[in-house]
């Protein structure tokens, strides 16, 4: 599944989370400290590599 990085406007905590892709759809991610859910999408370059296993 792929990573996704998020920065949170409210405390700027960084931090990564596994989500598959309809989760991250849903658009429910919030930040692990404050739980806040204003959350900006960093780029994460290394997404393709880790789901590719057929
Ligand atoms: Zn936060």
């Amino acid at each position: 599944m792929p990573t996704y990085e998020y920065q949170c406007e409210e405390c700027k905590n960084k931090f990564s989370v596994v989500l598959s892709i309809s989760e991250h759809d849903k658009g429910n991610v919030a930040c692990p400290k404050c739980k806040k859910k204003g959350l900006k999408q960093l780029v994460t370059p290394f997404i393709a590599q880790t789901s590719r296993k057929s």
